[in-house]
């Protein structure tokens, strides 16, 4: 029986399918593959209105999360994704934060339930490629590596995805595109510590999204409500869009034989 292509990213925030996977989103929904999207958590603990941080008075959790999940519901339109799976769990907050404590909290619920709740859509949706982060979160944040675990077992209860891939932040080219900005004037931009982001030679995919950045960054600017997250928009347009172009991956297996580079998630489960 032949199998639907399905591309399945699993990620911990609203706001956090954009810089990472909304170019390959949109660009495999144009070509017919069908797209998920699964957000683990409310983003409870993001930014009040004025930018006012969770403790600080202002900060209502209620209405971060309404507020999130709306705009979460206009970046999805602008990339093209055709399913959206809340999981709806209760956001951790940064490593570190009070957040952390909250027994309901993504990072401390149950980890076989949450495995079993994403097993249960692996198994609806089959897709055959599975899109997360690296084991350290991408960047240490609770729920970033909870979401890592729970997909990573996930993939191995069902056995479903031929290939996982974790999303990178290519060291060389971010450092390329920190002194442009800094060439352009951004003169608050620091230098990146040297063990920022992921080598070139352990990323193994480079997906060309060029076409899709300006629906990107319509993504990233849906998101307005999360200053943090969206400090690429304050940037020239010519940065913007280099820093949008190009999605990059590490592959963390594959199931098909694919060359050691790739420049296409689906390398090798398409009919020929
Ligand atoms: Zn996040």
């Amino acid at each position: 029986m032949e199998r639907e292509l399905t591309l399945m990213a699993v990620h911990a925030h609203p706001d956090d399918e954009v810089l990472g996977t909304g170019g390959v989103f949109a660009r495999y929904a144009e070509e017919g593959i069908r797209t998920v999207l699964v957000t683990c958590t409310n983003g409870e603990q993001g930014d009040g209105p004025g930018g006012v941080k969770p403790g600080e008075p202002g900060h209502d959790e209620a209405a971060v999360r309404a507020r999130r999940l709306e705009e979460l519901n206009d970046s999805v339109t602008h990339l093209g994704i055709a399913h959206v799976e809340l999981l709806g769990y209760r956001d951790s907050g940064m490593d570190g934060w009070e957040g952390n404590q909250a027994r309901d909290a993504f990072a401390n619920v149950p980890f076989e339930e949450a495995v079993g709740r994403l097993a249960a859509l692996m198994e609806h949706y089959r897709p055959q490629v599975v899109v997360t982060y690296d084991e350290n979160g991408n960047y240490g944040h609770p729920d970033h590596i909870q979401a890592n675990r729970i997909a990573l077992a996930a993939a191995e209860a069902t056995g479903i995805p031929d290939k996982l891939y974790y999303t990178a932040v290519p060291r060389e080219r971010v450092a390329e595109l920190f002194a442009a900005m800094r060439a352009a004037g951004a003169a608050e931009i620091q230098d990146l510590p040297e063990d920022f982001g992921t080598p070139e030679e352990l990323i193994t995919t480079v997906v060309d999204v060029a076409p899709y950045a300006e629906r990107k960054r319509k993504a990233l600017q849906a998101h307005a409500s999360q200053g943090d997250s969206i400090f690429l928009l304050k940037m020239p347009e010519e940065v913007q869009h280099r820093a949008l172009s190009y999605e990059a991956f590490v592959r963390h297996f594959s199931r098909v034989t694919t060359p050691e580079r790739e420049d296409d998630l689906f390398d090798g489960l398409r009919e020929t």
